[in-house]
């Protein structure tokens, strides 16, 4: 389970290596207390982040799936139209074709030669005309075979695709729900810490998180790592200790103090140290 709690225990490395103990002070319980607010309304505004962006995450799925089964459609009523449009130019050939025998029947009373061979031509460019409507038919029998293609490995995926996006929407619609309830706990959690801290404490830090952002920030070596400037040598040695509310002069955030994490070379002197002893 996470809690603000945690997570400051964390920030402050009081686990396995006890470095609180280490430095021998601890906190101000003004200052960890404040630490432990902001601690968790990071993460209220962390999880209304994610709630927030939630709906257009499925929207964005739905999306998804509404275009491909318009596709699919889409080439489903292709399909019909080049069926349609194969049926049409087959009766166009049956047409000409009737043409053709009355004018092979016409070639049987002509009179003159010319006459014989004017009628030919008539027939050879109908004839003509019947191979342009094979080849466009031919070119529409071509498309068919693709749309037919892809129609059916839509369809095969498609009851895969409508699977995928509604486990997807669950899951999201499940995290949700759990933000919700974290949200809702933390927030909970937040009105009694609140409550348990002096007017004065809890007035600086909700101005200063109405103006910053942030209301507390860490000091890394000498500097304010919200604003990254260095503390006076007088200040930063006040804020080492822990010991007071103390403010940056140049972002006025709450500031406190981690030791930072023992270096390897420290780490091998003190074994060093420890063989040798
Ligand atoms: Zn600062």
């Amino acid at each position: 389970m996470h809690t603000g709690r945690q997570t400051v225990g964390a920030a402050w490395g009081l686990d396995a290596t006890g470095r609180e103990k280490a430095s021998g002070e601890a906190l101000h319980p003004d200052l960890k207390a404040v630490i432990e607010l902001q601690q968790i309304d990071q993460r209220i505004a962390e999880l209304t982040a994610q709630i927030d962006a939630l709906p257009s995450q499925i929207q964005t799925l739905e999306t998804q799936l509404n275009e491909f089964i318009h596709a699919h459609e889409e080439r489903k009523q292709r399909l019909a139209k080049n069926q349609k449009e194969r049926r049409d130019l087959e009766v166009d050939i049956q047409g000409i074709q009737v043409r053709i025998s009355k004018h092979k029947d016409q070639l049987y009373e002509v009179k003159t030669n010319e006459q014989y061979r004017a009628m030919l031509k008539e027939i050879e460019g109908e004839e003509a005309k019947i191979r342009k409507i094979e080849d466009q038919i031919l070119e529409e029998m071509i498309e068919a075979e693709q749309l037919e293609k892809h129609i059916h490995d839509a369809a095969a995926r498609l009851d895969g695709e409508k699977a995928r996006v509604a486990g997807e929407v669950k899951q999201l619609q499940a995290l949700r729900q759990a933000d919700e309830e974290e949200r809702e706990r933390l927030e909970k959690q937040r009105q009694s810490d609140a409550a348990g801290l002096s007017a004065g404490v809890l007035d600086l830090y909700e101005r200063m998180r109405a103006r910053r952002g942030q209301a507390v920030a860490e000091v890394r070596e000498d500097f304010c790592t919200a604003c990254n400037v260095r503390l006076r040598p007088q200040l930063f040695n006040e804020v080492r200790g822990n010991q007071a509310l103390l403010t940056c002069e140049n972002c006025s955030r709450i500031l406190y103090y981690v030791e930072p994490p023992p270096t390897e070379s420290a780490e091998a002197q003190g074994a060093d140290a420890r063989t040798s002893a």
